[in-house]
């Protein structure tokens, strides 16, 4: 393998993996992240329809991969009521260990992988340098894909690392039997939890709370039974539903929100450029999408036809200009469902103008990314 590369991907989730196959003809690029394939990640795992264009163009088809495909949306207050909406553009119930591992599979045939963890970047003139623990690479541009909080994150001293978040993600897989075309959102005292299934036929349980709510409690059964079964949905569910996997995923620290991508010499995409709150569930969508921008900008610059800085100018205006505004909405709504006082308010109104729910879930997605 020899160490200069056109690109270099420092992550390969789900953003990092897209551009690293987008990216592979006619570049040369070179793929680095520590994680096994496949395996499970921290994910409510409903991907909204909008991206399912742009995975067919590189060779993911959606359809193929068997997902459960979802049309309805259900959420529920702490106190049992229920409001149902149609999905205005739908969307797919797939775990990540599936999808995930589909792009992996695509990408290895094309690019070079490395097992490390990327420790620093260095930027001089037109070349850049990736380092890991054990060796060092050269290319022309860096992306950075490394997800919602990294090492890398700390060496760069960027903004949002400074700041310590107070929330934390519990997930797991379960037999129980649910319609497959619903995605299922149950509030609970400091948070809420994301049920729907995946092409395995299981339940993904995904749930993030505050940690001020978690805290009083010394484990994670202790909090679904004492907070969380508060919901009447969500007591049945954990009575009857069987957890398929020896124990849950569970990560703290995640930072929701924008972050810097502008003045810098490194493009970033995915979750390392700004993370929707997940009861958007469109996460996933706009890590593609954004690799999908980054790609369009970074074949441009590679051929010569932008100087870097104007490139990252770019990206990030095009950035601001998709994103923005969802990130927003996504921030209200969620500012909403964790006090229970506006969350009743909002079911009030909702119940009374039901049509109002289809345009909030519109305001939080995007329209087809077409490639
Ligand atoms: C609780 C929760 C529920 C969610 N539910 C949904 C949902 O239902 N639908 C949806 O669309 N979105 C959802 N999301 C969001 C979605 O999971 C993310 O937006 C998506 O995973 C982003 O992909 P990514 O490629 O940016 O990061 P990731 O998929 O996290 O990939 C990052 C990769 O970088 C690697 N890495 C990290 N540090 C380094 C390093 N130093 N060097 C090299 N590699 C490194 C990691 O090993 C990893 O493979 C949810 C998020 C959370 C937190």
């Amino acid at each position: 393998m020899t160490n200069h590369y056109d690109i270099i991907i420092c992550g390969g989730g789900l953003s990092g993996l897209f551009a690293a196959v987008s990216l592979s003809h006619p570049f040369k690029v070179l793929v680095i992240d520590p994680d096994e394939y496949p395996r499970h990640k921290m994910c409510g795992e409903y991907l909204s329809a909008e991206v399912y264009d742009l995975l067919k163009s590189q060779g993911i088809d959606l359809d193929e991969l068997t997902p459960a495909k979802i049309s309805d949306f259900e959420i529920t207050l702490r106190n049992g009521s229920r409001i149902t909406s149609p999905l205005p553009l739908g969307g797919y119930g797939i775990s990540r260990h599936h999808l995930d591992h589909s792009l992996y599979q695509i990408a290895m045939k094309r690019c070079d992988f490395v097992k490390e963890r990327v420790v620093d970047l260095q930027s001089a003139g037109e070349v850049q340098t990736v380092i890991t623990a054990t060796d060092s690479y050269t290319c022309d541009q860096v992306i950075v894909a490394t997800g919602k909080r990294s090492i890398l994150d700390k060496k760069l001293q960027r903004d949002f690392i400074q700041t310590k978040s107070e929330w934390l993600a519990v997930k797991m897989h379960y037999q129980f039997d649910m319609p497959s075309d619903k995605v299922e959102l149950h509030n609970f005292e400091g948070g809420y939890a994301g049920l729907s299934q995946v092409e395995t036929g299981a339940v993904n349980l995904c749930y993030l709370t505050s940690y001020k709510s978690f805290k009083k409690f010394k484990d994670i059964d202790t909090f679904q039974r004492e907070v969380m079964s508060r919901n009447e949905n969500l007591k049945q569910f954990f009575e009857t539903a069987t957890p398929l996997w020896d124990k849950p995923i569970a990560i703290s620290q995640i930072s929701f929100g924008t972050k810097e991508i502008k003045n810098t010499d490194f493009l970033f995409i995915g979750d390392s450029a700004g993370l929707i709150h997940p009861l958007c569930g469109n996460g996933m969508a706009m890590a593609i999408h954004t690799a999908h921008l980054a790609t369009l900008q970074v074949t441009e610059y590679l051929q010569g036809k932008t100087e870097r800085p104007g490139m990252i100018a770019s990206y990030s205006k095009e950035w601001n200009k998709v994103f923005q505004s969802r990130m927003r909405y996504g921030s209200w709504i969620q500012k909403i469902l964790i006090h229970e006082k506006w969350t009743r308010r909002m079911y009030f109104l909702l119940s009374k103008l039901p049509f109002l729910m289809p345009m909030i879930i519109k305001k939080t997605h995007g329209k087809p990314v077409l490639p």
